[in-house]
């Protein structure tokens, strides 16, 4: 079965009892108990509710795994997996990575005594070089955020596997759809479902998905005593959500292909990062990998003035913080997602004042080209190409 077929039938999709066609929301806390004698298989929804097992399993077949579990957030999903290593333990972890789990792992697991080293991920030899006798497993995010830096995942698994390491992936931005790690030998998968697989803006969700039962038995404990489970009507939402994503995901490719191309030949635009074009530095890993360059990319504009004159021209994209919407959405690193990084620590990875981030949507591509174009126009500093 194909990803798109599955999306729709490649799961447990209709409720078995009554044949609906979509599952129903079990709006309960507790579960009537035939007897008291022995448990039975839902008895508290925080253990386990049959709306949120239906999406863990569509969410795992998508994935081609075995188990999932369904978190309250990406963030909630990324604590269950990163706070199950213990004092002593060390990591070796990407260094352009999500700034939540970026402030989990200097806020909260220093505390706890997990000690973590961040590497280029671009750099496979740097991965190896940062192993210590302590370390435990290895976690990456690609492509990265908001520069796209693509990390080879093969590449990272049979250095892991070397030294006996587990590997986690915040797949998140590029789906299931076109990104399978578990295909590719990495343990564990993690999404935040607030983003493609919910797909409409309206959900806060997280995932964690993986074939080894050892390590589902741990996140499962993790997702019952942390107790960040995902309500029931946010399950069905996102199952909801789900049903679309190939659909959606193929429209924003689309976009996202021509608004790059028109990007990089545009006399106001520096440079644009998106995994899909030829001359990105990790096009040919990320075309092995995954089946496209994805719905977001980045590009660089001649400074702050600009930024701004652009932002403000701009009629179709909404300006705000996350990605992975039906609509188009430009985020401005500088104000939201790196705020909190001093602009020397910013500047050194990248993230200029410069740096816009856009997710494609699914609008008409021609209305987002025209509409890029249109504000473009109205910066005047042209760059030397
Ligand atoms: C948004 C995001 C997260 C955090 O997910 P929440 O659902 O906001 O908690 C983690 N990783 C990546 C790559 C993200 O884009």
């Amino acid at each position: 079965m194909e990803n798109n077929t599955k999306l729709i039938h490649g799961y447990r999709a209709f409720d078995e009892t009554t044949g609906a066609s979509s599952i129903p929301i079990y709006q309960c806390s507790t579960f009537k108990q035939t007897t008291i004698r022995e448990g039975q298989p839902y008895t508290y929804s925080r253990f386990g509710n049959p709306t949120r097992t239906a999406l863990e399993e569509a969410v795992a077949a998508m994935e081609n795994g075995k188990y999932a579990t369904a978190f309250a957030s990406g963030m909630s999903a990324i604590s269950a997996v990163l706070l199950s290593f213990g004092q002593g333990d060390h990591l070796v972890m990407c260094k352009s990575i999500y700034g939540g789990t970026f402030q989990l792992v200097n806020e909260v697991m220093q505390r706890f005594g997990i000690e973590v080293t961040f590497v280029d991920e671009t750099n496979l030899t740097a991965w190896e070089e940062a192993i210590q006798p302590n370390t435990k497993g290895i976690y990456l995010e690609t492509p990265s955020n908001p520069l796209l830096s693509v990390t080879d995942i093969a590449g990272v698994v049979s250095i892991a596997k070397a030294h006996g390491l587990v590997t986690m992936i915040d797949n998140t931005f590029m789906t299931p759809q076109f990104q399978k790690p578990l295909d590719l030998g990495v343990d564990i998968v993690i999404h935040s479902a607030t983003k493609f697989i919910n797909g409409h803006s309206d959900v806060v969700a997280g995932l964690v998905i993986t074939n080894n039962p050892v390590w589902h038995d741990q996140i499962y404990l993790q997702q019952k005593v942390l107790g960040g489970i995902l309500g029931v009507e946010d399950c069905w939402l996102t199952m909801r959500g789900l049903k679309t994503m190939g659909l959606r995901m193929e429209q924003s490719v689309r976009s996202a292909e021509k608004i790059s191309q028109m990007l990089e030949q545009h006399p106001a635009v520096k440079k644009v990062n998106y995994p899909g074009l030829k001359n990105h530095p990790g096009y040919k890993i990320q075309k092995q990998q995954a089946s496209s360059g994805g719905a977001v990319l980045s590009f660089e504009l001649a400074n702050q003035e600009a930024v701004f004159t652009f932002a403000e021209a701009l009629k179709i994209p909404i300006a705000a913080v996350s990605l992975g919407g039906v609509e188009s959405i430009l985020s401005y690193p500088v104000t939201m997602s790196h705020a909190c990084v001093p602009k020397e620590e910013r500047e050194k990875q990248g993230v200029t004042e410069g740096l816009l981030r856009l997710s494609v949507g699914i609008e008409d591509t021609t209305d987002l080209l025209t509409d890029l174009r249109q504000a473009l126009a109205k910066i005047d500093v042209k760059i030397e190409k």
